[in-house]
């Protein structure tokens, strides 16, 4: 493929690339489409076109494209705050005292604290030059909700976020910063639209889900003139955006020379993971390299390892198209888990694709053991990380405690999302001894997956 780029990929001074590359154009096997609720046929780009704004359309349905130009405008955007730091864990290593080298990309260096920024910026940018007036959303724990409100009030759309209802009123903050950026923010279920009042007049006293939020802002992007949906995760078009983040780790790794042998991260809908491994796994589906890839979730809600590849709803209220991949039932409200990030009932159909086709691995992790991970990275690396990010911390650090036991000098290289300086709350529970590690028993697993849709 990488004869038939038609300009340079990268920025020669700093790194930048100037393309995104999209891995579905190296996949054998490409991932199932999205399904009309209705009618079980694929979603038509016109169909897309009432929720999604038309460039994203065409994004979230090319699976044939290698490499996706970035406008300037974004880059610009992204010069703000990347090329994000690739770091040597020097300090942990030799704290640890393994031969293994580790390597971490860094995406929490912008002040919404996480990576989400890289797809908020361009699913805003997209909707403005569609000459949109603005977009909705959803937020579970907060970080793609600020993400989209620093994107939209940098290009003066409207921002809507629907927050789930124990996230708005336990992470005051989250929200106070997504109004400094202008953005309006209701607590989820709500009163504002028929889904949401629907599921207030059936369970009153909930405290919300990420899936009803979802249902939620997509009523509301589809009745109101001039406005669009946009989501966090999940869809191809924002494992496209997060492919920025392979792309640069990447770049720097061969420039240095240095080859992972193993590559770690978190998934919650998969868009990190997807976006840091692209490069890499395009290289594996060519034939040109081989890698080890680690998707890490919380035993609380282990979407990959425990749940169904099928097709599903999206959201709770199941008004959203049907989406083939790794679910554990769109009804699956998973405990308090303090990894807000991470609580999604499904995952990329891309990467669920390679998971079903056997090309990358899932493990899950146990909250109290994420956490003593992030406090021993905490103390000895400087930086505050998010939970979720903390899940790929645990299994880098236990794979190079197996490295000082065989004597291996393996690379391991993990996505750091982000920043946890809004996780304090769940700090404190670790701090205090309360934290609790809930796994759902196969009969809970079984109850919820035996809703699923029919779609044969
Ligand atoms: C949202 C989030 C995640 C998980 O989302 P993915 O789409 O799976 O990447 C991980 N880390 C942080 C810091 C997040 O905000």
């Amino acid at each position: 493929m990488a004869n038939t780029i038609p300009y340079k990929i990268y920025l020669e001074e700093s790194e930048m690339p100037l393309a995104w590359y999209n891995l579905r154009a190296d996949m054998k096997n490409k991932p199932a489409p999205l399904l009309n609720p209705g009618t079980l046929q694929p979603m038509t780009a016109a169909e897309l076109s009432g929720v999604f704004c038309g460039d994203l359309v065409e994004q979230e349905l090319d699976d044939t494209t290698p490499y996706i130009e970035i406008p300037e405008e974004i880059r610009d955007f992204y010069k703000m705050y990347r090329p994000a730091p690739l770091v040597r864990a020097y300090c942990l290593e030799k704290k640890l005292g393994t031969p293994a080298k580790i390597y971490y990309k860094f995406e929490g260096n912008n002040t919404s604290g996480s990576h989400k920024l890289n797809s908020a910026i361009a699913q805003a940018y997209y909707a403005k030059k569609q000459g949109l007036k603005g977009v909705t959303t959803e937020t579970g724990a907060g970080q793609w909700g600020t993400a989209l409100s620093m994107a939209c009030a940098y290009l003066g759309l409207d921002c809507k976020v629907y927050m789930v209802k124990c996230s708005y009123e336990q992470k005051p903050f989250r929200r106070e910063v997504m109004r400094t950026y202008g953005a309006s923010v209701t607590p989820s279920p709500s009163n504002e639209t028929a889904v949401g009042r629907k599921i207030l007049a059936e369970h009153p006293d909930t405290t919300g889900s990420l899936g009803c939020a979802i249902s939620e802002a997509v009523e509301v992007a589809t009745t109101t003139p001039g406005y669009r949906y946009v989501l966090g995760s999940v869809l191809n078009q924002v494992l496209l955006h997060q492919s920025i983040i392979g792309l640069e780790t990447k770049a720097a790794m061969d420039k240095y020379g240095v080859k992972p042998d193993v590559i770690i991260g978190c998934a919650g809908g998969g868009s990190n993971l997807g976006g840091l491994i692209s490069p890499f796994m395009g290289e594996k589906l060519r034939g040109e390299a081989d890698y080890r890839f680690i998707a890490v979730e919380p035993a609380s809600c282990p979407s990959f390892t425990r749940g169904k590849f099928a097709y599903d709803f999206c959201d709770t209220g199941m008004v959203c198209p049907l989406a083939k991949m790794y679910t554990l039932g769109c009804g699956f409200i998973p405990s308090a888990n303090h990894a807000g990030g991470l609580r999604y009932h499904g995952m990329s159909p891309v990467l669920s694709q390679l998971y079903a086709d056997g090309l990358m691995e899932a493990v899950t992790v146990e909250q109290t053991k994420v956490f003593e991970a992030a406090e021993q990275f905490a103390r000895i690396e400087g930086i505050l990380p998010a939970p979720e990010s903390s899940h790929a911390i645990r299994v880098a650090i236990d794979e190079a405690l197996r490295c000082k036991e065989t004597g291996e000098e393996k690379t391991i290289l993990f996505g750091l999302t982000g920043t946890g300086y809004f996780d304090m709350v769940a700090y404190e529970k670790f701090h205090d001894g309360t934290m609790t590690d809930y796994i759902p028993t196969d009969a809970e697993i079984a109850e919820s997956l035996s809703k699923l849709p029919k779609t044969e």
